[in-house]
């Protein structure tokens, strides 16, 4: 289950288009539950309105505080032609085209040229000519340069032509979401799936990263998540008026991996954003949990498929990570290079050595990435190799080992030291910040024992078991 609801102001009226329509609706039901909750600070932040822009280039891009728009019924004073720009056709022959008289060519590329060259525009830009209604006169031009941003040439009586920028206005909406993993599903899966219309499908496979890059630093979402495993999370999505999206951002997960919940809440520091616990502490450390990008091995390679080896994954001393032949393999901490070569049956083999007496190890690779060799520096998350099937190994996989002072050890178990937690003197707005995202979360799909539900109850009420 899922809710969306972007935060439009009262009183704007909504013509033509039944999907904002619908979605209005739903705000409406969204924001009540969520007022009576008793949080509106996220939800009030933003420049929502801007579904009431009519289609002319008229309407203004201005954030007007508090955006209210009434209806207004009047006369075109002038109509819109949009032509677009064909390959191999200059600005100037589109113009021609359209009517636009040499002269009047001249001063406008003269003031174009001050922003934007007229030989930089792609095929395909959308050129909007407008004309006064009573006597066809030319009085702008809005040339679109891009997704986000468009170029205004507007008649100026007292210079001839002036330009301005414009930014493609956003609406701001918050999406929950929620779901739980079924038997042979991976977390990707779970969400790609998931029955809600609410959570836009191109925004998906998005989501999955941005929460398994949450979560990596705790969590094997290659080998930990299991069938009851839940999660659920709140994310602000940045839309242009056309429903396309622009960013998204994660502002508070909970996954629950075998009955015990990992939480995480967005709080934005002066310098950084990052995920924090409810105590405060980051949830990145010196290692991630696993050296695979998430997506990119679970998109295109089922684990379970290689379950029999598994079986040796809880034997031996590392961990054993199915994916395919190529997959790049990113070392785990920041460290020096030890060792990068054949030996035996790991087949190619990458050392790191790190901080404080740790070591990983990478094994099986079908290569080296360039520059690794033994005394190269890398930082966490850089490409050292590629999966590949060399030394003793029936198929292609990466035999991944943890060590502490040489001896293997369990990652999920070792503990190890987190990056900065919040500072003292930002406990309390971290505090205020996790109450109000916290209550933006939708109900837990399964029960959790201790997790962010009793979190969200008013201040005094998560106290009492
Ligand atoms: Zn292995």
């Amino acid at each position: 289950m899922a809710s969306r609801n972007q935060a439009p102001p009262d009183g704007v009226t909504v013509t033509g288009q039944p999907n904002v329509e619908a979605r209005a609706r739903r705000m409406k039901r969204v924001k009540r539950r969520v007022w009576a909750a008793g949080a509106v600070g996220v939800i009030a932040a933003g420049t929502a309105g801007f579904w009431s822009m009519p289609p002319t280039p008229e309407a203004s891009a201005e954030v007007v505080e508090p955006p209210l728009l009434a209806a207004v019924y009047a006369p075109p004073r002038d109509v819109a032609e949009t032509v677009v720009l064909d390959a191999g056709q200059t600005l100037g022959e589109l113009l021609g085209e359209a009517g636009v008289g040499s002269v009047e060519q001249a001063s406008l590329m003269l003031v174009m040229r001050e922003h934007h060259s007229p030989r930089r525009l792609r095929p395909g830009t959308e050129v909007t000519l407008s004309r006064w209604v009573a006597d066809d006169y030319l009085r702008a031009i809005d040339l679109q340069l891009n997704a986000d941003s468009a170029l205004r040439l507007e008649r100026d009586d007292a210079v001839g032509w002036r330009a301005s920028y414009r930014l493609t206005p956003v609406v701001w909406d918050t999406v929950t979401v929620a779901g739980s993993i079924e038997e042979d599903q991976s977390l990707y899966q779970s969400l790609l799936e998931l029955d809600d219309p609410a959570v836009p499908v191109e925004d998906r496979i998005g989501l999955v990263s941005r929460l398994a890059r949450i979560f990596e630093y705790r969590l094997d979402f290659l080998h930990d998540v299991q069938a009851g495993d839940s999660y659920r999370f709140v994310y602000e999505r940045e839309g242009r008026p056309d429903g396309s999206a622009r960013a998204h951002t994660v502002l508070a997960a909970e996954f629950v991996n075998r009955a015990r919940p990992f939480s995480a809440i967005r709080f934005e520091l002066d310098d950084r954003a990052d995920y924090f616990d409810p105590e405060g502490n980051s949830l990145r450390t010196a290692f991630k949990r696993y050296p695979l990008d998430y997506v990119r091995v679970t998109s295109n390679f089922s684990w379970r498929r290689y379950h029999p080896v598994l079986g040796i994954y809880r034997a031996h001393v590392g961990t054993d990570f199915g994916a395919r032949t190529g997959t790049p393999v990113l070392a785990t901490g920041s460290g020096v290079v030890d060792f990068a070569a054949r030996k035996g049956g790991y087949g190619n083999l990458v050392i790191l050595r790190h901080p404080a007496g740790y070591t990983t190890r990478y094994a099986h690779l079908r290569g080296f990435a360039r520059g690794i060799r033994r005394g190269t520096r890398v930082e966490q998350g850089q490409v050292i190799g590629y999966v590949g099937a060399t030394g003793t190994v029936t198929a292609p996989h990466l035999h991944y080992e943890f060590r502490l002072n040489g001896q293997p050890v369990n990652p999920r178990t070792v503990d190890l030291p987190s990056a900065e937690p919040i500072p003292a003197e930002a406990r309390d707005a971290f505090a205020e910040t996790m109450r109000e995202r916290v209550r933006l979360l939708p109900p837990a799909p399964v029960d959790v024992p201790r997790g962010l539900v009793a979190m969200g109850q008013p201040v005094g009420a998560a106290a009492t078991p």
